[in-house]
């Protein structure tokens, strides 16, 4: 009987365990909602670029398909920890206090913040967001619209559990339709709930 009662437990608990509100690959993050020091587990190297596995089969899928459709899509970016984020960030804000040298440190941290999250306010610290860049302008930062990857992207991702955190509209940060976010497929959430 005790043994039956905990075998219970454990499926409820392992089942609890991949719902919405405990999975970290559903944290949200924003300007205004950080991480703190968060280190998400598994994080692996794919083709150089330090990812979460469990992006792994999807990220491969949606490669797959764009090579398909003559898209050649690289990894540039994938998971940056706490201490990463607060030498980039630092880093843009010298930058545009050596741009305009006028601005005030707070200033200067205002405009870095308008195209680089503040340190513990990346999606890349979960390790399931990704830049994905394409061969057809050397795989450089660009959101030019006449770049076919783009649109390619747009239409295409979602179709392998990833989002587009960014887009034209974004009233977080600048258009960035290479920031790619993962999220657990939808039938994986249900069955966890059913
Ligand atoms: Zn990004």
């Amino acid at each position: 009987m005790m043994r039956r009662f905990v075998i219970c437990l454990t499926v409820v608990s392992a089942v609890l365990g991949v719902t919405k509100a405990a999975d970290p690959a559903f944290k949200k993050v924003s300007k205004t909602v950080s991480l703190g020091k968060y280190t998400p587990k598994g994080i692996v190297k794919f083709n150089g670029v330090s990812v979460s596995k469990r992006i792994i089969p999807d990220l491969e899928k949606l490669i797959a398909a764009a090579k398909k459709d003559r898209l050649t899509l690289k990894v540039k970016s994938g998971y940056r920890s706490y201490d990463y984020q607060v030498k980039t960030f630092n880093s843009w804000t010298e930058n545009e206090r050596k741009k305009n040298p006028k601005l005030t440190r707070k200033e200067a941290e205002g405009i870095a913040n308008t195209y680089s999250a503040r340190p513990g306010h990346s999606e890349h610290q979960l390790g399931t967001t990704v830049d994905v860049l394409s061969s057809e302008n050397g795989f450089q930062f660009s959101s030019d619209p006449k770049l076919k990857y783009i649109a390619w992207l747009e239409k295409n991702a979602p179709k392998y559990n990833f989002t587009i955190s960014y887009p034209r509209d974004s009233k977080e940060y600048v258009y960035e339709p290479w920031h790619l976010r993962w999220y657990p497929p939808k039938k994986i959430v249900a069955l966890a709930k059913s």
